[in-house]
């Protein structure tokens, strides 16, 4: 697109978002909101007291959500992810699923106790991070050292230096390591974070741990006995699981289902695949894992539609009103 097109387009949608505010202070979305009908399963991430948007776009505020949820309760039914596959719910209204991904603890911190008061179920698509040893993510490993790494490093035999946006780019690949990870296993992101361990202040980390922690195995088995909440597996190290190689990726899958299993005590059967990626032969390996509830981000190959396993998901949007968020999840995109 070239610039021209994108500024109109850019344009054109602030438009429409402010037009759809102003109907809804008005009340003239009431009607739409309150006698849609559909389904769909919606993917939050991380929660945050405030400024949500300060390392990449996965965060909401604790606020925003709270209001998500008094409007799901006042507008639409709100279904586990069991019923929803078994089509267990009225079409009365429009019908939401709502899941975590990634295992944060602000889940345990924050989701916890609002899912409790409003009676709301939730599903949690978890890791086996903590069972290798680590209380990170890699991706938010990443997000962390570019804002507070130093300018350049050298791992292996590889250089790369920070850019202007603060991403690292690798010098030999002139890619950018985010990018270039994700064809990776999980030894080199190993490396780099050991590499870095001296070089990120532990205070830095520990001030903005809703951002990255990871729940501890105490936090998951209480998360998991409450009634409202479904655990399900997320990867074992949250690898892209379509571009390691599928007999690894198999045995993530399968370990971290035993571990979740071994933590939860209940049989774990839903499995999100981290950055909604997969490949034929990953949907293979995870049927014979044990899986009978994948879920994607969107749809890769035309055969997923004919598979009542495989459900898509649409993910929240931090950037826009409530109003908006719940008329783009009715439509399922954004404008
Ligand atoms: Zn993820």
């Amino acid at each position: 697109m070239n610039l021209i097109k994108r500024i109109r387009a850019k344009t054109r949608q602030k438009w429409s978002y402010g037009y759809n505010d102003i109907r809804s202070v008005l009340g003239m979305n009431e009607k739409r909101f309150h006698h849609s009908q559909g389904t769909r399963i919606v993917i939050y991430h991380g929660l945050c007291r405030d400024d949500h948007t300060r390392f990449n776009s996965i965060f909401l505020r604790v606020k925003t959500f709270e209001d998500h949820l008094k409007f799901y309760k006042k507008h639409f039914n709100i279904i586990s992810l069991e019923d929803y596959y078994l089509r267990r719910f009225n079409n009365d209204r429009f019908t939401i699923c709502i899941t975590f991904d990634d295992g944060f603890a602000n889940n345990y911190k924050y989701v916890l106790p609002l899912m409790n008061e409003y009676g709301i179920p939730v599903t949690f698509f978890i890791t086996g991070i903590r069972d290798a040893g680590y209380d990170i993510l890699w991706n938010d490993f990443l997000c962390l050292a570019q804002k507070y790494g130093p300018g350049k490093f050298r791992f292996l035999d590889e250089e790369f230096y920070k850019d202007g946006h603060e991403v690292y780019i690798s010098k030999t690949y002139n890619r950018s390591l985010k990018e270039l990870s994700r064809g990776d296993g999980f030894d080199k992101k190993a490396g780099i974070m050991k590499l870095f361990e001296p070089l990120l202040s532990r205070e830095n980390k520990m001030q903005e741990e809703d951002y990255w922690l990871q729940m501890t195995e105490e936090q998951i088995k209480d998360l998991s006995a409450s009634p409202f909440a479904t655990i399900g597996c997320h990867g074992y190290y949250h690898n892209d699981l379509s571009r390691i190689p599928v007999n690894d990726a198999g045995n993530e899958m399968i370990r971290s289902k035993q571990y979740l299993e071994n933590i939860t005590q209940k049989e774990i059967n839903s499995i999100a695949f981290p950055y909604g990626a997969y490949s034929r032969e990953v949907i293979v390996e995870a049927k014979s894992a044990g899986f009978n509830k994948l879920l994607a981000t969107d749809f890769l190959f035309p055969e997923d539609y004919a598979d009542p396993m495989l459900q898509e998901r649409f993910a929240v949007n931090p950037y826009i009103s409530v109003n908006n968020q719940m008329l783009a999840t009715i439509n399922g995109k954004y404008q």
